[in-house]
């Protein structure tokens, strides 16, 4: 016996490090997928060790539940979109979420933590019940957040006076239950933590129905961190050091995540977080009237700005995504290239739908690395560019973020595209962005439109170039 237990701490120990490793490779393109795979093998390691553990019963009923899940897991990875990603994204931290409710609450009624006195039996109270509290904002909160991108709840946000205030004296009730909770006997704190349960997840319901949608990327990246922070509150519960380990990993990873969106949106964590109706950085007032006039051309009139053009930025956004054109526009870079064009990426943090959603795009295509410029690496070259693509983007380049204070998007950092010579917006109409918020862009003087989806549209350009 003592020998498994032994096994065990080391295998958690190498799927420990192996997530470590995961998780570092991950932070740049090209070692993504060695990422990926440390993850499966950790992932693989964590289970096999977990399964075949001291005090694991019902192998056989285990086995079948693991099969099952893997054959949904994988049917519904194959057939899901890369547009409906962060949507898949956002269901599965519910589901975390909904682990930690459902382990503190079997945790709680199961008759061996009874047994525990004095420090220790407190110490588990608290963590079933922080445990609970955390999964249930994750699990509502990743719901609506799962639909608010999936665009099945608007992404308007929830506003009304004293929302702060309701979250406030909510937290204060929690807390108020979590004293009863730990003061009540055997398992009649079930009531408390029955309440309690109700009230997070309504927490959770509020805190993400008053982030506006240009603040959507912070709460995506707070909920993952949220998701391991469940995960591990669900180690603790368990005794499980590797899920202690892992979610800990998950949770602050998510964190600096989240700090990292908060930064290239220029926000504050704690303002996006609380904010009181979600709506940035806006500082109120009538929105400035757009001036100007917009005005279009056509596929060839494009190609023949290609052909004149010494530099090119290409910019993209959700619209790229949806119309799966990064690979025309990657051979577009290249014939633009071999006739000697400096052609280059600019990519904004929260362009698209994840973190990272262009460059994993722009991966997938082959292109090279070198070419993807972060928004700040990029936007002092602006004036030199003399054509700039905008293909399916549109918060990201909305020049109200920097001079109208009641834009809602107002203070985040943006491509300044409208500094080149000539900018060439590609989308199929006039509307707006995830944020909602008109675009003055459009209608500068050295802006023109080219009405379209964005394949078809680079499709007809790359026809005119190749000519
Ligand atoms: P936007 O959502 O601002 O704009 C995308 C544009 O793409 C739309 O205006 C749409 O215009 C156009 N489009 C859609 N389909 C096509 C198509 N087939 N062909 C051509 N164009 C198309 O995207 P951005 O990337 O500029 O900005 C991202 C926004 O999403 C930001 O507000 C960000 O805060 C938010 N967000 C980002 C997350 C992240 O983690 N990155 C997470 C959640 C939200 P039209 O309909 O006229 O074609």
């Amino acid at each position: 016996m003592h020998i498994i237990k032994e096994i065990q701490t080391a295998a958690y120990l190498f799927a420990s490090i192996l997530f470590i490793l995961s998780l570092s490779g991950l932070s740049s393109q090209e070692s993504a997928k060695r990422g990926v795979l440390y993850g499966i093998v950790g992932m693989i390691v964590a289970i096999i060790a977990t399964v075949m553990g001291q005090g694991v019963e019902g192998h056989v009923y285990i086995m079948i539940a693991i099969a099952i899940a893997s054959v949904v897991g994988i049917m519904v990875a194959r057939k899901v979109e890369m547009t409906a990603m962060p949507q898949l994204v956002a269901i599965l931290h519910s589901f975390v979420g909904l682990a930690a409710v459902l382990v503190g609450f079997g945790s709680y009624l199961d008759p061996k933590s009874h047994e525990l006195t004095g420090a220790e039996h407190m110490i588990h109270l608290v963590e079933v019940f922080i445990g609970i509290f955390i999964g249930a904002i994750t699990f509502t909160g990743s719901i609506i957040a799962w639909g608010k991108l999936d665009g099945k709840v608007p992404s308007k946000p929830w506003n009304f006076a004293g929302l702060q205030i309701m979250n406030l004296i909510l937290l204060l009730i929690c807390i108020a239950l979590g004293v009863f909770f730990c003061d009540a006997e055997g398992t009649e704190g079930m009531l408390f933590l029955g309440i309690m349960t109700a009230i997070a997840s309504f927490i959770g319901v509020v805190l993400v129905m008053a982030i506006g949608g240009g603040d959507m990327p912070v709460v995506v990246s707070m909920l993952n961190s949220y998701s391991g922070w469940a995960a591990s509150a669900a180690g603790f519960m368990l005794r499980n050091d590797l899920l202690i380990v892992t979610g800990a990993l998950v949770g602050s990873s998510g964190a600096i995540l989240s700090m990292h969106m908060c930064h290239a949106m220029n926000r504050s964590f704690f303002s996006v977080i609380f904010a009181s109706g979600g709506s940035g950085s806006s500082k109120g007032g009538e929105k400035k009237a757009i001036e100007g006039e917009v005005t279009s051309l056509n596929h060839d009139e494009v190609a023949t700005l290609l052909k004149e053009a010494k530099s090119v930025v290409i910019v993209p956004g959700y619209g790229m995504a949806v119309a799966k054109a990064q690979y025309p526009i990657y051979e577009l870079v290249q014939i633009l290239r071999k006739q000697g064009k400096n052609v280059r990426f600019a990519i904004h943090p929260v362009a698209g739908r994840l973190p990272g959603h262009m460059n994993v795009l722009l991966a997938e295509a082959n292109v090279p690395y070198d070419v993807v410029l972060e928004m700040d690496e990029i936007n002092e070259d602006m004036p030199e560019t003399d054509v700039v693509m905008v293909i399916g983007a549109n918060d990201v380049v909305n020049p109200s973020a920097q001079d109208d204070p009641a834009s809602s998007i107002y203070g985040m950092p943006v491509i300044e595209v409208w500094k080149a010579e000539k900018v060439i917006i590609m989308k199929r109409s006039m509307s707006a962005g995830y944020s909602g918020e008109d675009n003055p862009l459009f209608y500068k003087s050295n802006s023109e439109m080219l009405y379209g989806d964005a394949k078809d549209s680079v499709d007809k350009i790359l026809n005119n170039l190749k000519k």
